[in-house]
């Protein structure tokens, strides 16, 4: 017999140790108890179901046990679950390569493969940095160029690109010095500034950064278009291109951290930097790539980068670097299965309605209590909530005011996660119009009773 909520609460209580969780405050806070998915739900032990507003963090792309999915997984299941990819090779994870290359920018032509987005962020930071080592007259280009408030995940290089302070300070004695560009948040400009002169300064500044300090710089690492885990802070138009230009005439890498913004986030195109018309050098990406079923994440990068690591193998130029589940035959399934269905199901032909409906019905929550600013890009945003907003004066942090809004919004059938005091809407892609709406209206009485006294 299946263990009950009671008895699976208490060995929850016991036991575990949650990600990015204060455990002080886990129980009062009322966790979701998820037992079952259908399409865009999620399911409780009792059966209530609750509409997946956040994808199961930003990766689940067509809904839960959508039959594709399942099949393809359960097929390779039945050939091999998994194989070392350490100089030895297994079928699925090949021909992934291969139509990870097609559906990429042209001079991506390299899969390196692993297991999340934090370890496809570090394979390219280590294939940046050898790669110059192994370059002729490459060697002082040794710093990164990142973004105040970038995230790239939890390991200790990626911690070293970001700039969250809350998730980041506590590590410092680990981690290695990067050149930070300013965080282009718009809503957080100086006083008196407008928002075309904010942006412009923005652009110039990082820009200039990369100019200076070109010729030591090793890659430039950039989520584009938007800064997810920051609080869904926008970049001004134009931003990327003029970053990759500046990275292109400094003669350093671009490296694009495309982890949220991949897989048809951009409401357009596969990834973001192909809306942008932007080539990046190497490309990380992870949350979606298996539709939100699967670990695994790929770091792409162009042949002369590839051909660097080349040569006899007493040279040392191989890339020492793999993890036992590299390449995986059931993740790479389910990826191959997640890009069988953008084409079969014609994805990305349909994005820019379910886009253009959603932009909408988001943009409708700006006059609800407490909201200061709406931020989107694509089917990413951000709704940041303030105690003032003429002052745009903040909430006390201990109050969690953000997470209280998300809990009333589960009475209401939706489920969330916020970002600091930022509530976070990432629907997957299969998201309904009707479920858009039951998202609006869920936030609209959440805001009403939790910032129903803000000003
Ligand atoms: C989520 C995220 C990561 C980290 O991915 P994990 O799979 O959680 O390790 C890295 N970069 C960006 C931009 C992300 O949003």
């Amino acid at each position: 017999m299946s263990p009950t909520r009671r008895e699976l609460e208490a060995w929850d209580d016991a036991h575990v140790w949650h990600p990015f969780t204060p455990h002080s405050v886990y129980r009062e806070e009322d966790p979701l108890l998820v037992v079952r998915g259908e399409g865009n739900h999620l399911i409780d032990p009792e059966g209530n179901r609750y509409l997946d507003a956040v994808s199961s963090l930003w990766c689940n792309l067509f809904g839960h046990r959508h039959p594709t999915l399942n099949a393809a997984i359960a097929a390779q299941l039945d050939e091999i679950a998994h194989a070392t990819f350490l100089g030895n090779a297994t079928a699925p994870a090949i021909t992934l390569a291969r139509r990870l290359v097609e559906v990429t920018p042209d001079p991506l032509t390299r899969v390196f493969y692993s297991d999340s987005g934090s370890t496809a962020v570090e394979v390219a930071l280590k294939i940046a940095l050898q790669y110059w080592q192994q370059c002729e007259g490459g060697a002082r280009r040794k710093r990164f160029l990142t973004m105040a408030n970038a995230y790239h995940g939890d390991t200790v290089g990626a911690v070293s690109l970001g700039g969250m302070d809350l998730f980041h300070a506590r590590y410092a004695p680990l981690l290695f010095d990067t050149l930070k560009a300013p965080c282009p948040d718009t809503y957080r400009r100086p006083e008196g500034e407008t928002e075309e002169a904010f942006h412009a300064r923005c652009i110039a500044e990082t820009t200039a950064l990369i100019r200076t300090h070109g010729d030591e710089l090793a890659g430039v690492f950039l989520e584009p278009c938007v800064q997810g885990a920051a609080g869904m802070i926008t970049q001004p138009p134009g931003f990327l291109r003029a970053v990759a230009a500046a990275a292109k005439e400094a003669g350093t890498l671009l490296i694009l951290d495309e982890v949220a913004t991949g897989f048809g986030r951009s409401g357009e195109t596969l990834f973001a930097c192909q809306q942008q018309g932007v080539d990046p050098d190497i490309l990380c990406m992870a949350k979606g790539l298996t539709g939100g079923y699967l670990p695994l994440a790929a770091t792409l990068a162009t042949e002369p980068i590839f051909e660097a690591f080349l040569g006899p193998p007493v040279e040392g130029r191989t890339f020492f670097h793999g993890h036992t589940y590299t390449g995986n035959p059931l993740a790479s399934a389910a990826a191959l299965a997640t890009l069988d269905i953008f084409e079969e199901e014609r994805i990305l032909e349909k994005l820019p309605a379910v886009t253009e409906h959603f932009a909408e019905r988001v943009e409708s929550l700006r006059d609800c209590p407490g909201v200061g600013d709406v931020r989107r890009w694509g089917l990413m945003a951000g709704i940041e909530i303030v105690a003032d907003k003429a002052s745009r004066r903040s909430y006390p942090a201990e109050e969690r005011r953000a997470q209280r809004v998300c809990r009333v919004a589960r009475d209401h059938g939706v489920f969330l996660r916020p970002l600091g005091d930022t509530l976070v809407l990432v629907p997957p892609l299969s998201i309904q119009p009707e479920e858009i709406e039951c998202i609006r209206a869920a936030l609209a009485a959440a805001l009403q009773q939790v910032c129903g006294d803000s000003s």
